[in-house]
């Protein structure tokens, strides 16, 4: 070892803050009471997550009530959409998605479909995005639901989502959105923006694992699936993870304070990545909308060569980076959603997503931009295609 790891890998997850974890602390120790005991302790632990919940919606515009905290995104997401879905059944079965939703959206609708309810995944531009036109022209009499992420974990493209929830809101048709990626980078404010169900995941800006939390607007119809005590306001029971719940909120207000700044340095960091790379390395494209992308996402197609190889051979170098989604790599499949903005499989193959945070430095960058030129010539020298290409013949 020796080498300082050089993580470039946010997306996938981040590391807590230590002012967060110093937040949790007293909540596994001396303040261990249940949230619903009436003795002191009990009480502090009641007050910790209702803080916590004031911090949430103080950061997205939504009032302390329409807060419900989940044990991840992913659960937040199978909640909005099952939930909505199951409520509002009278009124209609159907729902509209994109195709380049994160599995823990496209696999409910997949599950929905399979029971009853029928879906609409809408295509994607080359860029990743769709329009509110495109969302406008697949509203049937029949749809209840719009479920459309606010930006995406693997190219960062982020979505026009005032102007689909305008539409939805004229329509009368709830919009949910998985905002996992969007939170910690981009101001988001609910009321505005009109969106009726919003899911969030701490361990994506800088909280810990496994808390997540789905804001709901009063007077969205939605059915519970956690049945038991009356926590959660009677509708996601389970006695709360006190010390997950504090950090969720220690985390996003410290997200929402530094937003800035903080987008203003890793953004610095991706676009000297994208340049740089893109000028010394040939055969290789940027994925995802140049402008409209999250602050610190880099993903780019290498011709040539297997993204797992590059992962492997940065890993070497203590970099460590991702193919497609943490999900997706170690299935041999290329991602869905390089396919959707219309790569070819063995292009999809050799892509590799950067994204850069809190900790990251020009250092960093400097380290990638010094050992990722001869990573990737080593691994082209090994393909019989590149052969060709450098013997003159273009036609590849
Ligand atoms: C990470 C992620 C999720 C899942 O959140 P978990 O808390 O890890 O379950 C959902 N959607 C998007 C866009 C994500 O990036």
């Amino acid at each position: 070892m020796g080498e300082k790891l050089i993580y470039m890998d946010h997306a996938a997850t981040t590391y807590v803050k230590p002012q967060v974890v110093e937040a949790m602390l007293p909540f596994f120790t001396e303040k261990f009471g249940n949230a619903s005991s009436i003795y002191t302790i009990g009480r502090e632990s009641k007050k910790a997550i209702e803080e916590s919940r004031e911090k949430v919606s103080d950061a997205i515009g939504a009032q302390a009530r329409e807060i419900f905290f989940t044990g991840s995104g992913t659960e937040a997401d199978n909640w909005a959409i099952k939930g909505v879905a199951y409520a509002n059944k009278s009124k209609g079965n159907h729902i509209i998605t994109t195709n380049i939703e994160h599995h823990a959206v496209l696999h409910t609708c997949q599950y929905l479909e399979n029971d009853g309810f029928e879906v609409t995944y809408l295509p994607v531009d080359e860029n990743g995005l769709v329009t509110p036109q495109q969302v406008a022209d697949a509203i049937k009499p029949n749809t209840i639901l719009i479920t459309i992420m606010f930006a995406n974990n693997e190219i960062g493209t982020i979505q026009p989502i005032a102007e689909i929830g305008a539409i939805a809101k004229e329509k009368g048709i709830y919009f949910h959105t998985d905002a996992v990626q969007a939170i910690g980078n981009i101001a988001i404010n609910v009321k505005d923006m009109n969106i009726d169900l919003m899911s969030m995941s701490a361990h994506k800006f800088y909280g810990p694992k496994g808390v997540g939390a789905l804001y709901v607007r009063k007077g969205v119809k939605l059915v519970s699936f956690i049945h038991g005590g009356a926590q959660e306001r009677g509708r996601r029971a389970s006695t709360e993870n006190i010390p997950a719940i504090v950090g969720f909120g220690k985390a996003i207000e410290l997200a929402t304070a530094n937003l800035d700044e903080y987008n203003k340095k890793i953004m610095a960091l991706r676009d000297r990545t994208i340049d740089e790379i893109t000028k010394k390395i040939p055969f290789v494209k940027l994925n995802g909308h140049r402008e409209k992308r999250l602050p610190g996402n880099v993903n780019l197609s290498f011709q040539f060569i297997e993204g797992e190889s590059l992962l492997l051979m940065l890993d070497m170098k203590g970099i460590a980076a991702s193919s497609g989604s943490a999900c997706t790599s170690g299935s041999l499949d290329p991602s869905h959603v390089l396919l959707a903005i219309g790569l070819p499989h063995e292009i999809a193959h050799g892509s590799l997503r950067l994204t850069f945070g809190d900790e990251n430095t020009d250092e960093d960058v400097n380290k990638l931009l010094e050992v990722l030129p001869v990573i990737v010539e080593r691994l082209r020298e090994m393909s019989p295609l590149y052969e060709n290409v450098k013997r003159g013949n273009k036609n590849v």
